[in-house]
Formats: structure tokens, sequence, C-alpha cells
């Protein structure tokens, strides 16, 4: 078996005497994508921000062997971690092309990061609007600056929180069809997603949280057709 290049042992978070997080262990092993789905509230945003560091967890966190658990954001971020909020939070006023370039800025007058030409190349609309505030761009293309802005920073496990959130079907086909491709280029994904659907579609691990806790977990194909998550978070759709 691969070694994991993620792994979260019994992690647990709380708010206060709320816990929102309660012994949660995974693993997301070199260029998998693995999905956490969940419905509102069930702890999908808190674990995320465990693993990234902006909040304190109890457990174990590791990446690629070393233990994470008491390193600050940067730190991890310095190892290979990137975490696209839900939120998004890119620079409204300033271009696509300014956006990208601060998504390199840990290596700052290094010459390391992201190349520019590549993202255009993965994300073409992007090029299109290279010169256009970012603010005026439609929530698909957004997504997509995010997804890039991430890649400058050439994380090796990339985390996005609902991606697909406020998006057209179609354009969530779209975003879809481009985690997938990350993936297929060698980047390990966690991606969190209220729509099982969708991310069951393109993951190849899935673990299902409720509660705070991981209540199922399975390969994508298995969960697809496990009663449970069908009647719960697929019969819906
Ligand atoms: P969503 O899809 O709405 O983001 P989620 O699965 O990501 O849901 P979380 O946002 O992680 O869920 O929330 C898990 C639980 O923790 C919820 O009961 C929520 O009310 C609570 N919670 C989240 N943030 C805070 C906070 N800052 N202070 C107190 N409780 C919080």
């Amino acid at each position: 078996m691969t070694r994991p290049m993620l792994e979260a042992e019994s992690v647990s978070v709380a708010y206060g005497k709320v816990e929102a997080v309660r012994g949660i262990s995974l693993t997301v092993e070199p260029g998998r994508l693995v999905t956490v789905l969940g419905a509102n509230g069930a702890g999908k945003t808190t674990l995320l921000n465990a693993l990234m560091g902006v909040l304190p967890a109890r457990g174990a966190i590791r990446f690629e062997g070393r233990d994470l658990t008491r390193l600050p954001v940067e730190a991890r971020v310095a190892q290979g971690l990137s975490l696209i909020p839900e939120r998004r939070e890119l620079f409204s006023t300033m271009t696509v092309e300014d956006n990208l370039k601060l998504g390199a800025f840990r290596f700052r007058g290094t010459g390391g990061g992201g190349d520019i030409g590549e993202m255009y190349r993965l994300f073409p609309r992007l090029a299109e609007r290279r010169r256009q505030h970012a603010g005026t761009l439609s929530g698909g293309e957004r997504q997509m600056l995010a997804m890039a802005r991430a890649l400058m920073g050439r994380p090796r496990l990339l985390m996005l929180d609902e991606p697909s959130l406020g998006l057209a079907p179609l354009i969530v086909a779209e975003v879809m069809r481009t985690v997938a491709r990350l993936r297929d280029e060698g980047v390990a994904i966690l991606l969190v997603e209220q729509n099982a659907r969708a991310a069951l579609q393109i993951a190849d691990h899935g673990y299902v949280l409720d509660g705070g806790t991981v209540v199922l977990e399975g390969d994508s194909r298995t969960l697809q057709t496990d009663a449970r998550v069908v009647e719960t978070y697929l019969g819906v759709l």
C-alpha cells in the first residue's frame, strides 16, 4: 500500500464547549482525489481549517510522515498544503494576472512558484480575462481563478471547500472536470462538498460526515450505490 500523504488521526475540534469535529481519521494518498461529504453543519469546514492549522485541533495530523499538529499555517503551506476557502478570497480590485502573481508570493525573490503561462494553458478563460478585475468575473471564473492562484504556490495537496457553491449545474460540471484534471496532473486533492453527486463522480475515495464524525467511508463507486448515501445525499438531487 502507498504511504499516505496526509493522515488525520482522531482529530477533534471544539468551539468553546461545542465539539464540531469529533475523532475524525482520514488519509489522502499521493495523486488521489478524496472527497468529504456531508450536510450543512456536519463539520466539513471545521475539519479543513484544522488540517490547515487555521483552528487548533486535538489528535494528530501528519503530512508525509511529519507531524504538523502544532505547526502554524505558514509552516504547513511551506510543506505543500494549500486551502481554497469557500469564500475564495480573491482581490476583487486587482486584475486576474495580479491575483495569480500573488499566489506565488511565498516564493518571492527565489524564482520558484507556478508559471503564469502554465495557468493560462490549464484555464484558457483566465487568459482571455487576464487584464480584468477579479471582481468582474462570473462565479465559475472566480472559482477557476482561486484554483489557479492556489496552484501558483505549487501545492502538493490542494484542499477545496465547496467549490460548487452558488454555481449553475453546467459550471459545477466544468469546475469538477478541472479538479479531476489537477488530480490527473499529480496534485493530491481533498475536496469538501455538499454536492455529493458531483463530487463522487470524480473522486477516488469518500468520507461521509454527520454530526462531526465519519459515518461512512469507501471508494466512490461503492458510496454511489450505498443505500444510505443514495437516500440521504443523492436521492433529492
Ligand atoms: P457548511 O456546509 O455550512 O459550511 P460544514 O459541514 O462545513 O457546514 P461547519 O461549518 O464545520 O460545518 O460547522 C460544524 C458545526 O460547528 C456547526 O454546528 C456549526 O454551527 C458550528 N460552528 C461552525 N463555526 C463555528 C464558530 N465559529 N463558533 C461556534 N460554532 C461554530
